[in-house]
């Protein structure tokens, strides 16, 4: 099975469903990570938030981690559009990695890119039948609307570590955001979700489209 995760920043998918995509590619699945951003950003106040070369380096090795194919993308890292630049550069990846399962942003996080990236990618995926949002984390994630965990993965010990990993792969938001509390919180949500489901630790998702099948 071909498994894409769509995402606008180096770190967004291994928060949210890095636990999954790494008991994919354990179980010889193929997936592949589209990063829609560089991710390189600098403050409002013009300090260096993190550097491309820091970004690329840190979500290639996170990528290695997880067993994840990675390809960057040259949108603004704050400004990543929603519209025909955006859904048409999907369009071609889509089309080519022919993937069966296709993850995305919630379209109802904060972030802009966030929103943008989710809008371009459910565009894309206008003609495919199984997609599905992954879980905003904070900070950006804090919205006014809930997000509805409708589907659940329970991940493997084995993913929780290689997921941890790769979270502190992205050493410049690991030390932004408090070097442990950062991990810890991404921890503490999978061991919630997990007790939502008599697992250990999960992550859960939000339905866009799905089409049963007996066999993939
Ligand atoms: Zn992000």
């Amino acid at each position: 099975m071909r498994i894409l995760a769509v995402g606008a920043h180096l770190d967004d998918i291994e928060i949210s469903c890095g636990g999954l995509l790494a008991d994919a590619a354990m179980n010889g699945h193929e997936v592949k990570m589209i990063v829609l951003s560089d991710s390189a950003y600098t403050i409002y106040d013009g300090r260096v938030g993190r550097t491309r070369e820091e970004a690329l380096r840190e979500g290639r090795q996170a990528a290695d981690i997880l067993g994840a194919e990675l390809e960057v993308l040259d949108f603004p890292t704050k400004d990543v559009p929603f519209g025909s630049q955006s859904i048409e550069a999907l369009d071609a990846r889509i089309a080519a990695f022919k993937p069966h399962i296709v993850l995305t942003h919630w379209p109802y996080d904060t972030h802009p890119s966030h929103r943008n990236t989710a809008l371009a990618t459910l565009a894309a995926c206008r003609y495919h039948n199984n997609v599905l949002m992954y879980e905003p984390m904070m900070p950006s994630g804090r919205s006014y609307h809930g997000f509805r965990g409708q589907l659940y993965y329970a991940v493997s010990p084995e993913g929780v570590k290689k997921k941890i990993e790769a979270l502190k792969a992205h050493r410049s938001q690991y030390k932004k955001y408090g070097e442990k509390v950062w991990v810890d919180a991404v921890i503490a949500r999978g061991t919630h979700r997990g007790f939502e489901i008599g697992a250990e630790n999960a992550e859960c998702f939000e339905v866009v489209r799905w089409q049963l099948r007996l066999r993939w």
